[in-house]
């Protein structure tokens, strides 16, 4: 059990005082952003999705696109699910994009097209989780309701000083009822996005600009030269390392096969590092295998027992190196030239170069340019 230690109690401020510098400083300081010119639930909703996982000034461009694309729920809900992957092309966390989409189809069908208004509403919503649903209901509807995220949970640690990991078990819980304690009942909205604007600006993970923060008087690691040190790092997890084999099928039209994996269970994702859907998005791909030794023989073995395809011209393509959060994977690529496409029963035949065009994962994206590189001779 991880020691959690709150190294000094004495603060010189009060709340109120607290609340009212850093409202005043986001009032001041606030980064204009599109989703804070607006209070609309949806918009407020793709902006919380997309954040996670990526950094505000990639999002930017993505959210505008995908709001031109999908002005409002009901054009989400509509939507073909290749469009809205269409749509999320290039942001990654595919799985986001689904469960947006499902989400969305859910208020259009349960809550009459607009984002539900009590918390536990929105937590049944696919992809909603406690934060998300915070800081939508907060930022749109006023609900005092205080966000615990990443940014938030550093500002907590240095302002009182917290030792320990804060991701150990009931650690979590017990900063948020601090954030729930400090929120401001005034504005619970403006006050959620000045505690991440403050720790994504000003108290960041490395080098905390102490001497620009409008709340150091109350600070207790500021007092106690602890703001570097803290929250203390987490240990990394062990990278899992991969070799994928994976066969570009080409016929003489220039047209290839591409698959679509099942969705797996989420207790085979967690046992399974190596599961293809996973690595894949569970988007279009190229037949692949896992491999362990001869990654060429596992592959043509792959495709001699799943399709019934024997020989071809083999060709091999240069490897790639691909990372999925803990997952180091080294992609072997091969060119199949043959005679004709097998049929599958989860498959589809395209020509080759439109498969960048298409929604498929990246890895996918960087098989399909090695191999046309290849043909066009580079
Ligand atoms: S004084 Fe420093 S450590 Fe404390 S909240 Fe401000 S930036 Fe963070």
């Amino acid at each position: 059990m991880v020691e959690w230690r709150v190294v000094a109690r004495q603060t010189t401020d009060s709340l109120a005082e607290f609340q009212r510098q850093l409202l005043d400083w986001f009032g001041a300081h606030r980064r204009d952003l599109p989703w804070r010119r607006t209070r609309n639930p949806y918009r407020v909703w793709i902006s919380e999705i997309m954040l996670q996982q990526t950094r505000t000034a990639a999002v930017l461009p993505y959210y505008r696109r995908f709001l031109r694309a999908f002005p409002s729920v009901a054009a989400l809900a509509r939507a073909r699910g290749e469009a809205v992957l269409g749509g999320w092309a290039g942001l990654g966390y595919y799985s986001r994009a689904r469960n947006l989409h499902r989400a969305a189809k859910i208020i259009v069908r349960d809550h009459s097209g607009r984002f539900p208004s009590t918390l536990d509403a929105a937590l049944a919503l696919p992809g909603v989780g406690n934060y998300t649903a915070r800081a939508v209901l907060s930022i749109a509807y006023g609900s005092p309701l205080a966000v615990l995220d990443g940014n938030v949970a550093r500002v907590i640690a240095r302002r009182e000083a917290i030792e320990g990991d804060l991701r150990a078990p009931g650690q979590w819980k017990r900063l948020q009822a601090i954030a729930d304690r400090w929120l401001s009942g005034r504005a619970p909205g403006d006050w959620n996005q000045a505690m991440m604007e403050l720790g994504a600006t000003v108290c960041t993970p490395r080098r905390p600009r102490c001497g620009a923060c409008p709340v150091r008087k109350g600070c207790r690691a500021f007092r106690l030269g602890m703001a570097e040190r803290l929250p203390e790092r987490r240990k990394k997890l062990a990278p899992v390392r991969l070799r994928i084999a994976v066969a570009v099928l080409l016929d003489e039209r220039g047209r290839t096969l591409l698959l679509r994996s099942e969705a797996p269970q989420a207790s085979r994702v967690a046992d399974s590092p190596g599961d293809l859907a996973t690595l894949f998005s569970r988007m279009w791909h190229f037949p692949a295998v896992a491999s362990a030794g001869d990654a060429r023989a596992e592959l043509s073995s792959h495709l001699a027992g799943e399709f019934g395809l024997d020989g071809g011209q083999w060709q091999p393509l240069a490897k790639l190196r691909h990372t999925v959060t803990f997952r180091e994977i080294t992609i072997e690529p091969w060119l199949v030239l043959a005679d004709s496409l097998p049929t599958a029963a989860r498959g589809r035949v395209v020509a080759l170069d439109r498969v960048p065009r298409m929604a498929v994962s990246s890895a996918s994206r960087k098989i399909a340019a090695a191999a046309l590189n290849s043909l066009r001779g580079k």
